[in-house]
């Protein structure tokens, strides 16, 4: 209940309004979020490097209503493509189709992706798509794949292990080596289409891992790069412990190396275990977002942890 409240509210441009103008309501998001400019992102990121982390840059910012807006985010991501190389850190990037354009005309955003991958192409830079919500999966999923056939290699995509068609999606993805990030879901989806229970997410979630992890074996094991650009194929995204415990064995098993698969967080979140991952010995990823666009990305988190509710609540009676 609470959770779906609040996935209502990220969507809701009333509530928005209104909690963006409390400045304590940044301060709470800034757990989650490195900055509102990019300079901040490459600081954070540049700590996290130092702890032998890579990261994935993020422009927050979703849903843009018109081409000028879709046009501008391309331009703002291709400046993160110059702020990774001229900066040289260990940083790759995510972006979302819906930011720049797929909901307003897809031949857009069409054009937008090639862009920012050809960009990306010449600095060898790989590019994540991120999954939006249920509307959006077919086209992303389309997307990526005239993208590959147009010979743009350096991107992949994001699974999501609460919709009952992922596997259907996984095992064809994985013919083609496509590079995964295996997460749960941040969305709300209908019972119709998602597994409602989240033990039955959890299990989908190992079963999801395992094919991935079986793929990467297929297609030659690639392995992270030291240069921190590329990931490898599966990309276990969780701070579940038993999922990340699940897919190391199953990795271990397998024979995947540990350089051939990688674990991702969200920045500001189980730092802990990023850390002992790396001390493992296994390639880690922090997912760094940036932006004055905080505010959707940022009720997400709390959906996903109500004690993050409470301390948002505790905040806003001491401001
Ligand atoms: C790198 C990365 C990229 C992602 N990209 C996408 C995407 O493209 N599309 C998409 O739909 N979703 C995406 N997600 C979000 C994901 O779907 C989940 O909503 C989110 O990761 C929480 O699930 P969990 O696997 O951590 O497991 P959970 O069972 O939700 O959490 C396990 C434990 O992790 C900790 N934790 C989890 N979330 C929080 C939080 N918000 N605050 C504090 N602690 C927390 C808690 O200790 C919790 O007990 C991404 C997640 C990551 C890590």
């Amino acid at each position: 209940m609470l959770r779906s409240s609040l996935i209502y509210l990220s969507k809701a441009s009333w509530a928005r309004q209104i909690v963006t103008q409390w400045s304590f309501a940044w301060k709470a998001a800034s757990r989650f979020v490195a900055g509102e400019k990019l300079e901040e992102a490459i600081q954070a990121i540049r700590v996290l490097n130092d702890k032998g982390i890579n990261a994935t840059l993020d422009h927050l910012g979703e849903h843009t209503h018109n081409s000028e807006a879709a046009e501008r985010a391309t331009n703002d991501i291709l400046q993160m493509v110059d702020g990774i190389v001229n900066h040289a850190i260990k940083a790759n990037i995510s972006i979302k189709l819906t930011q720049i354009g797929v909901a307003i005309d897809e031949s857009l955003c069409t054009r937008n992706l090639e862009q920012i991958l050809s960009k990306a192409a010449e600095n060898n830079i790989f590019v994540r798509i991120d999954m939006e919500d249920s509307p959006w999966v077919d086209t992303t999923i389309k997307l990526y794949c005239l993208m590959q056939e147009r010979g743009y290699f350096n991107t992949g995509l994001v699974i999501q292990a609460y919709l009952f068609r992922s596997e259907k999606d996984v095992i064809e993805l994985a013919k083609t080596g496509t590079r995964i990030r295996l997460c749960k879901g941040a969305y709300k989806e209908a019972p119709e289409i998602a597994f409602p229970q989240k033990r039955d997410v959890d299990k989908n979630y190992d079963h999801l891992a395992e094919i991935i992890i079986k793929s990467a074996i297929a297609n030659g094991s690639p392995t992270v790069l030291d240069d921190g650009l590329m990931p490898p194929i599966p990309a276990i995204a969780s701070h579940d412990p038993k999922r990340i415990e699940f897919a190391k064995s199953c990795a271990e098993k397998s024979g995947l190396p540990q350089q051939a698969i990688e674990f991702q967080m969200l920045y500001g979140i189980r730092r802990d275990i990023q850390e002992s991952l790396v001390k493992e010995g296994y390639p880690v990823r922090v997912y760094v977002p940036f932006g004055t666009e905080w505010y959707p990305y940022y009720v997400r988190r709390l959906a996903e942890r109500p004690a993050n509710v409470w301390f948002f609540v505790s905040n806003f009676f001491r401001h």
